[in-house]
């Protein structure tokens, strides 16, 4: 026993699986199908994926974003939780990528609630913001260039209501945050956001060591 996060050993992860993944089939087959994919890297765990659907459900969102779609599994977690009038702006610049999601986001039933944008994240979420759209969003979920990371949260916490929820994936960036000898801007990025955070207090703040790291930050009222 110990007072800090548990080391997660193969095994063990098998467990946690077993005993407690529901993931269903249609999104099971859209992770096999991205696994064999050359960015296959870029998809969350399908453990993640049901942690953002729970976190969804605890909202209450109705209203979505998403910055970085890819093959759609995260978007297609998200999308299954939210109620039937519910709605995910899904942002990506890869009609390729994103044309692997169409048909499995059909199957899960999930098709009319995803709104995709082919285009740069900012310029959609800066017509969001000219449209009126400030805190009419509930969760959303930055997943893209890391570079612009800052850029998606600032912006994604003008759209979101008071009490809405960004959640930030790859804040960890698999350890090299805390390897002086990685200095890319991707790591620079990263590492620059999550201090600008800690001290953020239009924020409450939780970073959870699950996947590759994903940060919690709750817009206080
Ligand atoms: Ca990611």
């Amino acid at each position: 026993m110990s007072a800090r996060t548990i080391s997660m050993t193969d095994p063990l992860y098998d467990y946690l699986l077993d005993v407690s993944l529901r993931e269903p089939d249609v999104a099971r087959e859209l992770r096999e199908v991205t696994a064999k994919h050359p960015h296959a890297a870029m998809q969350i765990s399908p453990e993640q994926g049901q942690f953002m659907g729970l976190l969804v459900r605890l909202t209450g969102a109705r209203r979505c974003l998403e910055v970085g779609t890819f093959t759609g599994y995260s978007t297609l977690c998200v999308a299954a939780s939210l109620p039937a009038d519910g709605v995910v702006v899904a942002c990506d610049v890869s009609t390729e990528f994103t044309a692997v999601a169409r048909p499995f986001w059909r199957a899960a039933g999930v098709e009319d609630k995803i709104d995709l944008r082919i285009a740069p994240a900012l310029e959609t979420l800066d017509e969001l913001l000219e449209a009126g759209a400030s805190g009419n969003y509930d969760f959303m979920f930055i997943d893209a260039d890391k570079t612009n990371y800052r850029h998606y949260y600032e912006r994604g916490l003008e759209l979101l209501r008071p009490g809405g929820l960004v959640a930030i994936d790859n804040v960890l960036w698999g350890g090299s945050v805390i390897d002086s000898a990685k200095q890319d801007e991707d790591t620079r990025a990263i590492r620059k956001l999550n201090h600008f955070l800690k001290d953020d207090q239009r924020i409450d703040l939780s970073l959870l060591p699950i996947g590759d790291g994903l940060t919690l930050a709750r817009k206080r009222h």
